[in-house]
């Protein structure tokens, strides 16, 4: 029919938009090696702001001690503790709570939502048994891993460049996040230091290191996504600080900024970028990672039911809100092997309230899903070779073979199996015969751990 006509020519069009072709993933690595460049030549000279980190110094294995973390960057947030036994007794007891984050703190005042986080960090603390030593007279030290841009001014402390990921509260801007976060534990009485602060790229890539020295950078694919590396000094002209010793320093590149002529953006990631709570901004983010990638599902099927009556006469309403489809339910339809596609049925009809969907409606909802997968999974594996080339190890050098390993964190990555899949096979493609030594590990919440590790290796006991 004319309906289902018009329905395939919208859907093929936005497919053809969203084309990733060899040739374009190249020209956007190119792109992330330039602006790297950039971002690292001077202050402001990027949209990839290449934040330095402070971090000079990865785990070796030595950190010993009683440490907490604090990962706060999505709609959970984490509470840490580990007890670190060195070289021979390495990550001894941990525990680990989640809390989630109520929605109306994320667009309140900066005060209401420090309170909140320091009241869940004292009763995890108020928790602590017998398995866990704080040497006598010590203050607890904690590593907090805050994963929005922060202009860092030292290793534990840093102003607020702007929030990301659906969190907005404005008097928190420009502030210093660890005076935010020490006034609130004072306010309540709880005795500790924030030794550390840094995102959560550069926990996941220190808590990597800890675990295997090949590892030179982390990526997160969660709500949001970005990358760090480790940099050599010299190679950072704004840096105007004394070289540090190991002649290293850790790049948060706040890599969800990036953008470039090459991104294949349709009219639906436009008007997605437009009504967002950051127009203009995060755009390589907004096509990537799991905040938007059900969104984006959404805003195609809500045009084909506009234009081309997919879901029958009138539009579903549940259809026009916006997050409505969030990714984990687009991954569940997306995984869907059942014969008649049950599980994309059951979605569309809890969710959006569409019932009695055809197996051909069906099939066209898990393409569709595919498509946007596809884009951000092969646009990621185009992020990491920029890296790679940045650091020249996107060729073999003289016949020798050195491990890249990059550690991978993130709900995205974790859990959406045909995302992690395909941007996995992009990388090998991309790199050839390169790719043997080139390693993707998941490191599973190294975040945390990461930031306890540099709350340890960034003591005041030291
Ligand atoms: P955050 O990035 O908020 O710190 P996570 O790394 O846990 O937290 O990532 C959570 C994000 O991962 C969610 O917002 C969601 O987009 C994505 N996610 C979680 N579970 C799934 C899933 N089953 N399939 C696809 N995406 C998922
Ligand atoms: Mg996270």
């Amino acid at each position: 029919s004319g309906r289902w006509a018009k329905a395939m020519a919208i859907l093929r069009e936005f497919e053809e938009k969203c084309g990733t072709p060899i040739g374009k993933l190249r020209q956007v690595a190119d792109a992330m090696t330039v602006e790297m460049h950039a971002g690292l030549a001077s202050e402001g000279g990027s949209k990839l702001k290449m934040i330095i980190s402070y971090v000079d110094n990865l785990p070796t294995g030595d950190e010993k001690g009683l440490f907490y973390a604090l990962d706060l960057g999505g709609t959970n947030f984490r509470v840490l503790r580990v007890q670190l036994g060195g070289k021979d007794n390495r990550v001894g007891k941990q525990e680990c709570e989640e809390v989630s984050i109520p929605p109306h703190l994320m667009i309140g005042m900066s005060d209401a939502l420090f309170n909140f986080i320091a009241e869940a960090l004292a009763k995890f603390v108020a928790t602590e048994g017998e398995d866990f030593h704080l040497s006598p007279g010590r203050q607890r030290e904690l590593g907090f891993t805050f994963s929005f841009p922060v202009r860092q001014s030292s290793i534990a402390s840093g102003s607020l460049i702007k929030w990301t990921k659906g969190f907005s509260i404005e008097d928190a801007v420009g502030q210093d996040v660890v005076g935010e976060l020490t006034k609130a534990m004072e306010r309540i009485g709880l005795d500790m230091r924030v030794a550390a602060l840094v995102n959560d790229t550069i926990g996941t890539l220190a808590g990597g290191r800890y675990y295997n020295q090949d590892v030179i950078a982390a990526v997160i694919l969660g709500t949001g996504t970005n990358a760090a590396y480790v940099e050599r000094a010299h190679a950072i002209p704004k840096w105007h600080g004394l070289l540090p010793k190991s002649g290293d320093m850790v790049i948060n590149m706040e890599w969800g900024n990036f953008r470039s002529s090459h991104l294949p953006l349709t009219e639906y990631d436009q008007t997605l970028d437009v009504e967002s709570l950051n127009p203009g901004e995060q755009i390589f983010e907004k096509i990537i990672s799991g905040m938007y990638l059900g969104e984006i599902v959404r805003r195609v099927l809500y045009r084909m039911a506009e234009e081309a009556a997919f879901f029958g006469d009138s539009v579903p309403p549940k259809l026009k809100i916006p997050f409505i489809l969030r990714t984990p339910d687009m991954s569940a339809m997306h995984h869907d092997t059942s014969s008649d596609l049950r599980v994309v049925g059951s979605k569309l009809k809890d969710i959006l309230e569409i019932s009695n969907t055809s197996l051909k409606t069906r099939k066209v909802v898990v393409e569709l899903c595919d498509i946007v997968a596809t884009r951000g999974a092969r646009l990621s594996a185009a992020g990491i070779l920029g890296i790679l080339k940045k650091l020249g190890r996107d060729t073999v050098r003289g016949g020798e073979k050195q491990k890249s390993v990059v550690a991978l964190d993130g709900g995205l990555f974790e859990h959406y199996s045909k995302f992690r899949g395909c941007m996995e096979s992009t990388l090998k493609e991309l790199l050839g015969e390169v790719s043997d030594s080139i390693v993707i590990e998941h490191s599973n919440d190294g975040s945390g751990i990461g930031a306890a590790l540099l709350a340890a290796s960034h003591s005041q006991y030291l």
